[in-house]
């Protein structure tokens, strides 16, 4: 690598030949209190740490920042932890293609964020945390050799970073995939339900998202879901149940796409005979944000609500399942606004899946109060609640949905852990205070 060569600008392969050519294997950015800085682990790498200390956009006072490069298959992984005083930082592991380490970063920055946010605002008692995997191209995603290789690692660097996060499913991961991070690391949650685990929580999201969609509606005046149409963009493992769960409650029409045909195929036989038109679309054609309908609700990736896609935008609620839908949060949910579009944030519809797997561990039973208080109307920190609360306040201060449970969220992000404290801080600091970058 030349001189001039920004390590931001590499991708994550090239990234990890640089950490290999100065013999590093690990490395931390930790946020350190009393300078209002990130330090990094390494000299050499002082350019990430120059970088998030200038950004404004995702960077949030992160409590650290833990990576380490895969036994094999040069995978990059990451442990991005925002904030942990309501408990240990808590999100899923994603697995996916970076076309940059800026890129990796930011995604990591944003995400978790989003979780601590995600966590609060659902009354949780847990801080909010993201795992990242950068998809290697070089090798085959779907080769189970390797992607047991890769988890399993990945639980081991979970099992190394003493419990500051705990991982979860997210994109890119599946159960089998938890199973295999399960065998390194009691660092998790989301496991299969054969090894006591609460198995895929994405069944559990969609029913949230579904009552996002009802509060909007009743905030608007507009009745109840029978006979409305709506746009649903990605079709995978929380757009599936969640179809079932509108036309359970007589949807009028469900237009949906994917990128992925035999998917595509699977959810049309599941629904035959319902009102569900479905088509195939290139990763590049947002065509289905455009549709004409009442609900759009965006459950494939996320940044896709931008100053390119929201002026097309004809539906009138905008609430689905992606996280972090807002490419600019104050931007673009203030476009939306203008619109006189209702956005109900996703942080706060896309809840369920990580409610059903804060449970686990304290055993399970049928109807779960502590699960299904989240699905009634009178819990205060019920989905359809805590949405109406916040559309009603948007409503009254003229700030956007998104800005107003943001705050909220925030608010809640500062309470302290009740039994333990602010301790995932005091785990961060202890691994730096132990070199852990240099044991691995
Ligand atoms: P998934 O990978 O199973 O489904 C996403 C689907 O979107 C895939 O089928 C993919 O082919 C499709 N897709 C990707 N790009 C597309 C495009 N441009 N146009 C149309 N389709 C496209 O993921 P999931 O578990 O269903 O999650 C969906 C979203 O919800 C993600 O953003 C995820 O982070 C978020 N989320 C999921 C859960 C959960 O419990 N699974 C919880 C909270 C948030």
């Amino acid at each position: 690598m030349s001189n001039n060569t920004s390590l931001l600008e590499l991708n994550p392969q090239q990234f990890i030949q640089f950490l290999k050519q100065i013999n590093l294997n690990r490395f931390s950015l930790v946020y350190n209190k009393e300078n209002d800085v990130v330090d990094v682990s390494d000299t050499r790498l002082e350019e990430l740490a120059d970088f998030i200390n200038q950004d404004k956009r995702d960077f949030m006072q992160h409590e650290g920042m833990l990576f380490q490069v895969s036994e094999e298959y040069d995978t990059l992984f990451g442990a991005f932890i925002h904030k942990t005083n309501r408990g240990q930082a808590s999100g899923g592991l994603r697995y996916w293609p970076y076309e940059s380490m800026e890129d990796f970063l930011r995604d990591g920055m944003r995400l978790s964020k989003g979780m601590t946010r995600k966590n609060a605002l659902a009354s949780l008692w847990w801080g909010g945390g993201k795992g990242l995997m950068a998809y290697n191209p070089e090798h085959n995603k779907a080769d189970k050799t390797i992607r047991e290789k890769l988890y399993k690692d990945y639980g081991r660097f979970i099992t190394s970073i003493n419990g500051c996060y705990i991982t979860a499913e997210d994109v890119g991961t599946c159960e089998e995939d938890m199973g295999n991070i399960f065998t390194q690391t009691r660092f998790t949650t989301c496991i299969p339900a054969s090894v006591g685990g609460s198995g895929n929580p994405s069944s559990a999201t969609a029913l949230g998202v579904v009552h996002g969609m009802e509060a909007a509606l009743k905030y608007l005046d507009m009745g109840t879901l029978e006979g409305k149409t709506v746009a649903v963009q990605g079709m995978g493992h929380v757009a599936e149940p969640m179809i079932g769960y509108m036309f359970e409650r007589k949807v009028g029409k469900i237009i949906a796409a994917d990128i992925n045909q035999s998917l595509i195929d699977s959810v049309k036989a599941k629904y035959k005979g319902e009102n569900l038109e479905a088509r195939l679309v290139d990763i590049k054609d947002s065509s289905i944000l455009f549709e004409e309908c009442d609900i759009l609700a965006p459950c494939a990736t996320g940044a896709i609500l931008n100053s390119e896609t929201i002026p097309q935008i004809k539906a009138k609620i905008i609430c689905g399942a992606s996280n972090n839908q807002l490419k600019d949060s104050m931007i673009d949910g203030q476009a939306i606004a203008d619109r006189s579009i209702t956005y109900v944030p996703d942080f706060l519809v896309n809840r369920m899946g990580i409610v059903n797997c804060a449970d686990e561990q304290s055993g399970y039973i049928d109807n779960d109060p502590y699960f299904y208080r989240h699905l009634e109307q009178d819990f205060e920190f019920s989905v359809f609640q805590t949405a109406l609360r916040v559309l009603e306040e948007s409503k009254r201060t003229g700030l956007t949905p998104a800005v107003v449970a943001i705050k909220q969220a925030d608010e809640l992000a500062k309470e302290n852990n009740p039994i333990y404290g602010h301790r995932g801080e005091k785990i961060i600091q202890s691994l730096v205070n132990n070199n852990w970058q240099q044991n691995g």
